[in-house]
């Protein structure tokens, strides 16, 4: 843990978010059943909430006295600790208060976090979670900051438009059926061959996708770089973060090295972490700490039998290798959509339908993970 937290006490207190409404609704019981039984095991202590409502978690993160803790844990999906982060970067004390480890047990239907640091096969592992918040260590993990009209919050998962947003958000009738709501819907648009007009702005750092898989390979060869303490892009003095590419609202320095195309796509997007979901990993060569995001484009007419093709390959990662598929790794991108209405989701939580930005800052947050 980071020293500012090092010598506040010696068994580590925890604050937990429970957060009822989560996937299937078994926030609760996943917490009594399994969970509380290792943190009582293993002699540590913790202030409960149940979250009642939308930005509870949010709330929650902005006022607490983060000194009284070591860890916010939730348990629940991906969208709890974007709450939970964002609550987190608005305090006057945002210097301090990023640096506090977050912990992730997976309760929701989009758990992007547990999987991508537990894998495929252990992602909804509530045991393996909890162990690795009780025995693990904090990692450095990027944060992608979002600009909208005027406003700006931040985003540790995804960002994305089209047929994602579109089986993200248009889905949550389909709670019931847990992930699997997911993949029926995706299956359901690509077939429906639906695109989405917008303009699409980035700054490639790396487009070679053999580059990016050789790049890839030899640092899943290494040992994990683990970070004790966050990179800290934050201004000490001001406890802000500088925009290098600027906002949304600002006009594209080309000096930056922006590429600037205009079409219709099936899907665009941006992700700090390869699972994105169970049985999903979209983004194969994201890394928590490379300072880039990884960029999925998928064209317009793809073709049913090619869309499939491509689905089926996201299940390990193979259909960045789709000759239509486009993967790269860039240093900032802007999505202006061409259309009136539709989905946008960040981190899986709605988002206007308005240009939006994003890009990533590294090492600006905590997570606990073995
Ligand atoms: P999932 O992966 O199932 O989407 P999330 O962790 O993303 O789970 O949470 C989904 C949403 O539930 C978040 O937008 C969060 O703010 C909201 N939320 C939290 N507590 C409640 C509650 N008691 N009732 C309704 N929504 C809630
Ligand atoms: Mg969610």
């Amino acid at each position: 843990l980071s020293h500012v937290y090092k010598d506040v006490k010696q068994g580590r207190h925890y604050k937990i978010l429970v957060n009822p409404f989560g996937g299937q609704g078994h926030a609760k019981r996943i917490w009594e059943h399994t969970a509380e039984p290792l943190f009582k095991a293993a002699g540590a202590t913790y202030d409960l909430t149940y979250t009642t409502h939308r930005y509870h978690a949010k709330e929650i993160a902005r006022d607490l006295n983060i000194r009284q803790y070591d860890a916010i844990i939730s348990i629940s999906g991906d969208g709890v600790l974007h709450e939970v982060v964002n609550g987190l970067m608005e305090r006057p004390d945002a210097v301090v208060a990023h640096k506090l480890p977050l912990g992730a047990i997976p309760a929701g239907s989009g758990n992007a976090l547990s999987f991508s640091l537990l894998g495929e096969d252990h992602g909804s592992h509530v045991g393996n979670a909890v162990l690795g918040i009780l025995k693990g260590k904090a990692m450095a993990v990027d944060l992608c900051s979002v600009t909208q009209k005027n406003s700006r919050f931040f985003s540790f998962v995804l960002q994305s438009f089209g047929l994602i947003a579109d089986v993200d958000l248009g889905s949550e009738h389909l709670r019931w059926m847990g992930e699997a709501r997911f993949t029926v819907s995706a299956v359901g648009k690509l077939l429906s061959q639906a695109s989405y007009p917008c303009e699409l702005a980035y700054i490639p750092e790396e487009s070679n996708v053999e580059k990016i898989r050789a790049e890839y390979n030899n640092r899943r060869n290494q040992p994990v770089a683990w970070a004790d303490q966050t990179h800290d892009e934050m201004d000490q003095a001001h406890a802000t973060i500088v925009d290098r590419y600027g906002s949304v609202v600002d006009p594209i320095k080309e000096s930056d090295g922006w590429v600037v195309e205009k079409d219709r796509y099936i899907t665009v997007v941006g992700a700090k972490l390869p699972w994105i979901s169970k049985g999903s990993v979209s983004h194969p060569a994201a890394q928590p700490n490379d300072g880039l995001v990884d960029l999925l484009v998928f064209p317009k007419d793809i073709g049913r039998a090619a869309g499939l093709q491509v689905m089926i390959g996201v299940e390990t990662g193979e259909h960045v290798f789709h000759e239509k598929v486009r993967y790269m790794k860039v240093k900032a991108f802007r999505v202006t959509p061409g259309a009136a209405a539709g989905y946008i989701s960040v981190d899986g939580e709605h988002t206007p339908y308005e240009p939006y930005q994003v890009e990533p800052h590294r090492g600006l947050i905590s997570v606990l993970s073995v």
